[in-house]
């Protein structure tokens, strides 16, 4: 069986054609804002990839730049101004924030039906009962590669490598309701390759690079890449890409799998999130 790339970029540029045409129509343009807290120059370019699509789709943008000293209460007031405006439907705060800030209590201050991201505790909570409104975009991007394989998830072991709120966590929850039988691996695991060999659909949302390599992968199975590593000038993912691709059935590559479903994602909620009813909650 040979390897089939899973074209990430090819995947999401589907899903932009479907938003950008559903917004050309749109007299009320979905609007969305980006709150960046500091100079962490990985979010400045995540920030400008996100913002940049958006525009390019008819969203409405705007971007608040905030002090990396900024206190917890000024950056609440930035978002509670973006919860009273209509024009904004949907914003994010990027992680990660600056040491000194409470990342839950940020998270808590979003309205939820503007929590496109996805992170706030209700949002969280509903995906674990199963109401799916604001689905954190990366993890809903992973689950999109995996469908667009045209395999069956049901009933399939399900590994995920990485526990974290934004993607182990709710992809493991969005698998449980695919019907995979999942298992959640992190630092504290032993003998991880034990797990990782029995995986039909394996994903590594790690930040390691070549964490996964090939005698850890069983042969014909779905791997996800959510790992980003820069290395020298090149971006890798926590996958051994180049030896893992013999032994796999599907793969994503990094860069061009997961990333470009995540700003997808992001745009797909923020569309959703300006067709609810302001009542909604
Ligand atoms: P976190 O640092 O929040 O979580 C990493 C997870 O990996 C933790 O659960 C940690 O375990 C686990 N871990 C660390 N070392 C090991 C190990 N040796 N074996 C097994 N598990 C281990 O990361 P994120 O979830 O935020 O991100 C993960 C990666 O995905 C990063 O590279 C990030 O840049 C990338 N990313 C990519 C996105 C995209 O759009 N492509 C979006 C978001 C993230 P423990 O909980 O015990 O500490």
């Amino acid at each position: 069986m040979t390897v089939k790339i899973i074209d990430g970029k090819k995947i999401a540029s589907q899903f932009f054609d479907k938003i950008k045409a559903e917004v050309s129509v749109m007299k009320n343009k979905p609007g969305i804002a980006i709150v960046k807290v500091g100079n962490d120059p990985a979010s400045e370019i995540y920030i400008n990839n996100k913002l940049k699509k958006a525009a390019e789709l008819g969203f409405y943008v705007e971007r608040f730049n905030l002090d990396e000293k900024s206190t917890l209460g000024e950056i609440l007031k930035v978002v509670d101004k973006l919860n009273q405006n209509n024009k904004i439907h949907g914003f994010i705060v990027q992680l990660p924030l600056p040491t000194h800030i409470d990342e839950k209590l940020i998270m808590g201050g979003i309205l939820p039906q503007k929590d496109v991201d996805g992170f706030t505790p209700l949002s969280m909570g509903n995906l674990a009962i199963g109401n799916n409104l604001m689905i954190p975009a990366t993890a809903k991007g992973c689950l999109e590669l995996i469908k667009s394989t045209g395999q069956k998830i049901s009933g399939k072991n399900a590994v995920i490598v990485g526990r974290s709120n934004i993607v182990g966590k709710p992809l493991a929850l969005l698998l449980l309701q695919e019907n995979a039988t999942v298992t959640i691996c992190h630092s504290k695991t032993r003998n991880l390759v034990k797990y990782t060999q029995n995986a039909d659909i394996l994903v590594a949302a790690v930040g390691k690079s070549k964490l996964i390599t090939a005698d850890m992968v069983k042969k014909g199975s779905i791997v996800i890449d959510v790992g980003i590593n820069k290395v020298g000038s090149k971006i890798i993912g926590d996958v051994d890409f180049e030896n893992v691709k013999d032994v796999a059935g599907y793969i994503t590559p990094v860069p061009g799998g997961v990333g470009p479903m995540t700003i997808a994602m992001l745009l797909e909620n923020t569309l959703k999130a300006s067709k609810l009813p302001r009542s909604h909650y």
